[in-house]
């Protein structure tokens, strides 16, 4: 059982988009640049979530910041509303067409416009995949500190509006910290320009309001980056747990204890097993769950930390703890974090992946609750997350041609997530609302919150015509179950 949105229906003579309006976009961005033809929009038909599809009945695909402003004012004197896409990496559904009929899709904005080492400044256009600029910089000692774990595909625009995080998060901070300035096109077509290079500006902070706004506001074009200093060294720590219970036990002693690493991060059996069936990094597959735990700094004093982590481990039951002896071995251990949503392709044909949050003393008592939620729903659920910052990534394993199971998936990933409200904490991390958790927001908020931040997104866009029935529970959108679909590949 897959959701539709009405978006969705194919019925083969363009609803939104008269024949006009693609003779204008084409003058803009050329024909080829336009995707029109029924098989290949289902590319476009849904992101890293894919329990909604609904394909676009056009994708604009410009090629410069100059040139998205004018596809955007052509869409805005149509009144035609429209998605922004990056990469499509998305794990609530943020690029689903929903009564918006185009899709503008930033994947050709490529370039890195402006380097200043000096300063540790990058100006990255919207489609500027996030590894890139690290990369870039990685001569001058520098990087790009966010790092969502799909840091290879997900692009700066696609970051910037899901303020993305990532396991180095707990140290640095997330995609806000790290954004200094944007360029914005709003659904009128106007350009502009909010923040820039200084780093602390008078009046209010608008950057800050674009960064997580998920493409409510319009389209995200050039970003204004800050570049943080390489450390000189780094310890990397696996420390090997019989229980989720006691690994999460041992991240609530490593914060109390006053360490703060760069990353801390969980994986428990099931994710384990994957993993190393996928990449063989010599990962415990016998383990209840395993700690990635990441010091980083200057030289000295980092054994000393190493050696209080341990420590803590060892209260905690650790049976065993490792250090990587070298860069490749530190390598190996993040490609097999990072790449572990991946591998989890091996365990079932579809997985749904929550993203909730908790005040870090109480990973113990989600992660109890995740395995209460699994046994009630006969649900097989992995977990590989940002223990350190109390970030869950429950990875609910199904297959979508058994629709009582999909049924199941929905209602265990709602449970989840009420109970990390009830535990004190939020419904997202760093994933977005999107879709997917709309009905989640009154549990956070009340209606005036809510009816406040319409109002917010109102100064942006009155029309609602930028990615519109998104975030906000929205009675506008009623969905209708079809039968099955496969699942778009990533
Ligand atoms: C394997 C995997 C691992 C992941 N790990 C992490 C992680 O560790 N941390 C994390 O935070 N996320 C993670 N994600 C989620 C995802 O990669 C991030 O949300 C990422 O920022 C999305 O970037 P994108 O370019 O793919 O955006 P898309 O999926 O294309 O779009 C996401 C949202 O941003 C909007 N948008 C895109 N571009 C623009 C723009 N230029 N202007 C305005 N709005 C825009 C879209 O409308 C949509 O609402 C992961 C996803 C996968 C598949």
């Amino acid at each position: 059982m897959i959701t539709r949105h009405p978006a969705a229906e194919a019925s083969g003579r363009p609803r939104g988009t008269s024949s006009l309006l693609r003779e204008d976009l084409a003058a803009v961005v050329g024909r080829a640049n336009l995707v029109e033809q029924a098989a290949s929009l289902m590319v476009y038909e849904c992101d890293g979530y894919t329990l909604e599809r609904a394909a676009p009945e056009l994708v604009v695909l410009p090629g410069s910041p100059e040139e998205v402003a004018r596809v955007i004012g052509v869409l805005a004197r149509a009144g035609v509303p429209f998605v922004p896409r990056g990469a499509g990496t998305g794990l609530s559904g943020g690029t689903l067409p929903v009564e918006a009929p185009v899709m503008v899709c930033t994947s050709r904005l490529q370039a890195i416009e402006a380097v200043d080492v000096r300063n540790r400044r990058l100006v990255a256009q919207a489609g500027v995949v996030n590894l890139w600029i690290s990369r870039r910089v990685q001569n001058d000692g520098l990087h790009y500190a966010p790092d969502p774990s799909s840091q290879g595909a997900c692009t700066i625009g696609g970051n910037v509006a899901e303020n993305s995080g990532g396991p180095h998060t707990l140290k640095y901070g997330v995609t806000t910290n790290h954004v200094l300035g944007v360029e914005l096109v709003l659904p009128s077509g106007e350009v502009v320009q909010l923040g820039g290079a200084v780093e602390e500006r008078p009046g209010y902070d608008l950057t800050g309001l674009v960064v997580g706004a998920e493409g409510t506001f319009g389209i995200v074009t050039r970003a204004t980056l800050r570049l943080t200093r390489t450390p000189e060294a780094y310890r990397t720590l696996l420390a090997v747990f019989d229980s989720v219970d006691a690994a999460s036990e041992a991240v609530s002693g490593i914060i109390a204890a006053g360490i703060v690493p760069a990353a801390l991060e969980m994986m428990d059996h099931l994710i384990l097993a994957a993993v190393e069936s996928a990449f063989h990094a010599g990962l415990p597959t016998d383990a209840g769950a395993v700690l990635l735990v990441e010091l980083d700094g200057a030289e000295a004093g980092l054994d000393e930390h190493a050696r209080r982590v341990r420590d803590v481990c060892e209260r905690h039951g650790a049976r065993e703890i490792r250090s990587a002896a070298s860069d490749a071995e530190r390598a190996l251990l993040w490609k097999a974090r990072k790449r572990a949503f991946g591998a989890v392709g091996r365990l079932a044909p579809n997985y749904c992946t929550q993203d909730g949050v908790v005040p870090r003393t109480r990973v113990p008592d989600i992660l109890r609750a995740i395995a209460a939620t699994a046994e009630r729903h006969r649900l097989r659920i992995g977990n590989v997350f940002h223990a350190g910052d109390g970030n869950i990534h429950p990875i609910i394993l199904f297959d979508e041609r058994d629709e009582d199971e999909v049924r199941r998936v929905l209602e265990a990933g709602r449970e989840i997530l009420e109970a990390c409200v009830a535990l004190g904490g939020s419904v997202t991390g760093e994933h977005g609302i999107g879709v997917e958790k709309m009905a989640q927001m009154p549990l956070l908020f009340s209606p005036d919150d809510l009816l406040a931040m319409t109002r917010v997104r109102a100064v942006f866009d009155p029309e609602q015509r930028s990615n519109p029935h998104k975030i906000f529970p929205d009675a506008k959108v009623c969905v209708e179950t079809r039968a099955p679909r496969r699942q778009a590949a990533m």
